[in-house]
């Protein structure tokens, strides 16, 4: 196999799913240097926890080689000894260096990327949505399914000496429409990891689940979300399936 050397700036990295094949256990992606989408997988994590790997918005070199397995037009596979991590880009002027990149090829509307999905496989893109109406925040069940906590322990997944993945207990989905006279309105759940990370932090200082989801409202809604804010969402399918588009991070400099 050919592997090519690629700068990406990570924009997107999503709270891990378990995956018998170890497809896709997260997703983690963002732009090159010409704003062209890459997503990058597997990671193995038990090199180092994936946390530590890099930072959103942070350079990265590394060699990769064209997914043999994943027809997905963005998703390549990374020589994970070969990742440098490079300069990280600051929020200064609005977010000026990071909105070079990221909106470089410019956005679009979930209508739009179907077509292109159809067309090309696109899976990956930027949203920027014209109202977002809602944040859901819906119970699930609490505890991994029985046959993936059989597979976490063959995996052994995070080494012998860290926790196993823990499940949130909540789907959280922005309820949004595009800037589009076709749009019928979207639910869209949210993948990201900050927010998986954010949900846990708050469960653990307010001890009480549903205090922390509300948490996790205020910042990814009323926050992110605020009428002076330019928000953005980050957006692409699942390995699994590939027709359902979800959230996978927010971009959201102020309104200029
Ligand atoms: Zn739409």
């Amino acid at each position: 196999m050919n592997y090519e050397k690629r700068k990406v700036l990570i924009t997107v990295k999503t709270y891990p799913l378990p995956s018998k094949s170890y497809q896709e256990l997260v997703c983690t992606a963002g732009v090159l240097e010409n704003g062209d989408w890459i997503r990058l997988y597997p990671i193995d994590y038990r090199y180092q926890p994936y946390c530590q790997w890099y930072k959103k918005y942070q350079w990265i070199e590394l060699e990769v080689v064209k997914h043999p397995n994943d027809p997905r037009k963005e998703s390549f596979r990374p020589k994970v000894d070969t990742i440098q991590p490079l300069a990280r880009l600051d929020t200064k002027r609005n977010w000026a260096e990071r909105r070079k990149y990221v909106l470089a090829k410019g956005t679009h509307t979930m209508e739009e990327l179907w077509k292109k999905q159809e067309a090309d496989k696109t899976s990956l893109g930027i949203v920027r949505p014209k109202y977002v109406q809602d944040f859901r925040i819906e119970p699930v069940e609490p505890d991994w399914k029985p046959q993936w906590k059989t597979v976490f322990q063959q995996q052994r997944l995070f080494g012998p000496d860290q926790k196993p993945l823990e499940k949130i207990p909540f789907k959280f989905s922005y309820v949004f429409t595009c800037d589009n006279p076709e749009c019928q309105g979207h639910t869209m759940m949210i993948e990201d990891w900050e927010l998986g990370q954010l949900y846990r932090q708050m469960r653990d200082k307010f001890s009480d689940p549903n205090i922390a989801a509300q948490k996790v409202r205020q910042k990814y809604y009323d926050e992110m979300c605020d009428s002076g804010k330019d928000t953005h969402f980050f957006v692409g399918t699942l390995f699994q399936h590939p027709t359902s588009w979800i959230v996978l991070g927010v971009f959201w400099p102020k309104k200029r």
